[in-house]
């Protein structure tokens, strides 16, 4: 998770357990505008086998489902499926098993990727194959219920425009949601938590870890400088974050859980 960086520096804030590893979160994002109901990524879901969740287990109580209910709504509602890129932790709740046959999870919902990217995971490359798992991606498809929004199109949404990062992975999208006069950007894999700020601290993840240091560069510069709020997906502790410039370069300023933002 945190590439070159030693074990013995990101050991002190993220401890791996004896199998070596790290608590991470799957935190997701639902967006109420206008009639509509926009859900950012969904998790890994519940459909892989045993072998999959010994590397990548579940803990908590906290699920998708739950979250949405307690919400007030069901997964009917969601109008917008919105995946920031096709990886298995944040696309896998998308799609279940219906007895045995994969089904959508959310059935009236338009599903989002762009084309670039959609091309990028359905025809793999071997670094990054075990992280676009088939039947996550396929089903969505055949649905007929995929959309695409690429790079210099309008956004389909009123309330966010899209930002393209290529470092992570080819066109991943982060959203920059305008909301009460403030700007929430959905952080996805471009800075995975606040561990993540400081420019060296990349995933060996990444398929091009080079422009994921310029990438990063650019927008760190930009959400100091506008004070945009960052919402971390992964940060097991912390939901949002602002940042400010020092003499190293941006740093971490303040951070506060959403219900801060937004009622
Ligand atoms: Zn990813």
């Amino acid at each position: 998770m945190f590439g070159v960086v030693p074990k013995s520096i990101w050991n002190k804030t993220n401890p791996a357990d004896e199998n070596n590893l790290c608590t991470w979160a799957m935190r997701c994002l639902l967006i109420e505008d206008d009639g509509r109901l926009i859900l950012i990524d969904n998790g890994l879901g519940n459909k892989q086998d045993a072998r999959f969740f010994s590397h990548y287990y579940l803990h908590g109580d906290d699920s998708l489902a739950k979250s949405l209910h307690t919400a007030g709504f069901s997964e009917d509602d969601v109008t917008d499926m919105f995946l920031t890129h096709l990886h298995f932790d944040h696309c896998g709740g998308g799609v279940y098993y219906q007895q045995d046959v994969l089904a959508l999870t959310f059935r009236n919902a338009t599903y989002w990727s762009n084309e670039d990217h959609w091309k990028w995971a359905t025809h793999p490359n071997p670094r990054e194959k075990a992280s676009f798992l088939k039947e996550n991606i396929l089903p969505i498809k055949e649905s007929g219920h995929l959309s695409f929004i690429n790079p210099g199109e309008k956004s389909p949404f009123d309330c966010f425009d899209i930002v393209y990062v290529s470092g992570h992975t080819d066109k991943m999208m982060i959203p920059r949601i305008s909301v009460n006069g403030k700007v929430i950007c959905y952080m996805a894999d471009l800075l995975p938590s606040v561990g993540h700020i400081p420019l060296a601290y990349v995933m060996g993840y990444d398929t091009r870890p080079l422009i994921t240091l310029e990438e990063k560069e650019k927008f760190l510069n930009e959400a100091a400088d506008r004070q945009y709020i960052l919402f971390f997906e992964h940060d097991p502790v912390n939901e949002c974050c602002t940042l400010k410039r020092t003499e190293k370069g941006v740093r971490l300023d303040r951070v506060f859980p959403l219900s801060e933002v937004v009622a």
